[in-house]
């Protein structure tokens, strides 16, 4: 076996082309050193079916319409609202493909634009990656991209010239080639490389399309990456080996897709059962010693662990992006202490409760440390209920298992129950039973405090 890491940036695993040996395509892909596949999607019944592909076999994927496969009725709302439940799925992690194809021409222009435009802000408003199509519209797909745009694009299959590829380049574009690089005739394909920066370049197969010699004529699959990787190797001197080139290709498609530690993306919602919980933090005053934080940086395959704190404005407008109303309930809990950001965590609530959908917040009951009574009741009372984290049965057993930077916290979580019950909101508290904590005494604690109990 061949052991390296290398990413076939675009394969439509989806197809039915791959209906019968898809055990068979993935596994011959590891062995030639392809670590890594993302499968874009042409429609909401690909994007599905990607998801599950690569949820069954820890790749990734990608939801969007493709220009050929634009929804038939005048505005696609329901289509364009699955594709959006498409991309709450854990793996799903980039919009695309979407662009325009005027080479096909299968809608008219107008129709291409309005999708492709709404495509580009969808993406931007939840922060993920844009995988763009263009066939016979290179200029034109340049055209309507922001010049400033927050997320990666990746131009697929790129056939634009010279003077187009720089202008992708100067605005930090990665550029994805794929089996006509190898073709004979190809020089033009082959006379780019040397324009586009090593860590802009991205390596496809377009499987099961375009595959590159020596296979060509028959199904390209993830595993002809690797003659790929080759071309570029020859393209760029021959002086890095066949593993670091794949290796360098590699790196820059997990950047592209926000997967590498230095960008990569935390989900900020996530669904779990009927409830979709918002992320808002990973930070915390506590280290629990049950926290799932010590050991993993996400769940369910979710990544959670935000490298910095997500921008407001990012948090808004993924809240507003999604169907939430989908949810019997938004729970505001995430890698960290939602309170830590106390007027954030109101107008995303806020927000979701304007939209008629239940909202509780999970919290460790510590924000009476940094805000007063009124402030707390007054976040307090954007909430439909509110689960605390009780974890112990006095101050000595909490210090315990919930070592805290707050002075005090037991009793600046007593306050914050006392505070609870004086809005008349439905509360619970909770114990984690794996932390060591003194069941009895806790439940007997509960009931004092006249609250529910649930534990862990
Ligand atoms: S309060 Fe919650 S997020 Fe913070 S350390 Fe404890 S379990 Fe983790």
């Amino acid at each position: 076996m061949i052991m390296m890491l290398g990413f076939d940036s675009h394969c439509h695993l989806h197809f039915h082309h791959f209906d019968d040996d898809l055990d068979t395509v993935v596994e011959d892909s590891g062995k030639a050193g392809i670590s890594h596949i993302l499968i874009p999607s042409i429609d909401v019944e690909t994007a599905e079916k990607s998801a599950d592909i690569a949820e069954q076999y820890g790749i990734y994927s990608a939801a969007a319409f493709h220009p050929e496969h634009l929804p038939e009725d005048s505005t696609g709302e329901e289509e364009w609202l699955s594709i959006k439940r498409v991309l709450l799925r854990p793996n799903t992690v980039a919009v695309g493909e979407t662009g325009l194809d005027y080479h096909h021409g299968t809608f008219e222009p107008e129709k291409q634009i309005r999708w492709f435009k709404r495509h580009i802000e969808l993406a931007e408003s939840i922060g993920y990656p844009l995988i763009v199509h263009s066939r016979g519209a290179e200029s034109e797909v340049l055209k309507y991209l922001p010049s400033s745009l927050s997320v990666p694009v990746i131009l697929h299959c790129w056939g634009g010239d010279e003077l187009l590829t720089d202008m992708a380049l100067a605005r930090d574009f990665y550029i994805g080639v794929n089996g006509p690089l190898t073709y004979k005739k190809n020089s033009r394909l082959r006379g780019l490389i040397s324009r586009i920066p090593r860590d802009r370049l991205l390596t496809e197969t377009d499987s099961p399309f375009l595959p590159p010699e020596p296979f060509r004529g028959r199904r390209n699959e993830p595993a002809f990456t690797r003659f790929i990787t080759m071309k570029i190797r020859e393209l760029w001197g021959g002086d890095a080996s066949i593993e670091n080139t794949s290796y360098i290709l590699w790196e820059n498609a997990m950047r592209a897709y926000r997967l590498h530690p230095e960008n990569r993306r935390a989900d900020i919602v996530y669904q779990y059962r009927d409830s979709l919980y918002v992320n808002l933090t990973s930070r915390c005053q506590n280290d629990c010693n049950f926290c799932i934080r010590r050991a993993e940086d996400g769940l369910n395959g979710y990544c959670l662990r935000h490298r910095e704190d997500p921008s407001e404005s990012l948090v808004l407008s993924t809240v507003e992006a999604f169907p939430i109303e989908d949810f019997s309930e938004i729970v505001f809990c995430g890698f960290g202490e939602p309170t830590l950001r106390s007027d954030l965590l109101m107008k995303s609530a806020g927000a979701a409760g304007a939209r008629g959908v239940k909202t509780r917040l999970n919290t460790n009951g510590l924000c009476t440390s940094f805000l007063s009574n009124h402030q707390v009741v007054k976040l307090l009372h954007c909430f439909d209920s509110v689960s605390i984290s009780l974890n112990a049965s006095g101050a000595g057993e909490y210090n315990r298992i919930c070592p805290s930077t707050v002075e005090d916290p037991w009793e600046h979580l007593m306050k914050f129950i006392k505070l609870v019950k004086t809005t008349g909101i439905r509360a619970r508290v909770s114990v984690v039973k794996s932390s060591g904590v003194d069941i009895h005494r806790a439940a007997a604690l509960a009931e004092r405090l006249q609250m529910p109990l649930r534990i862990r």
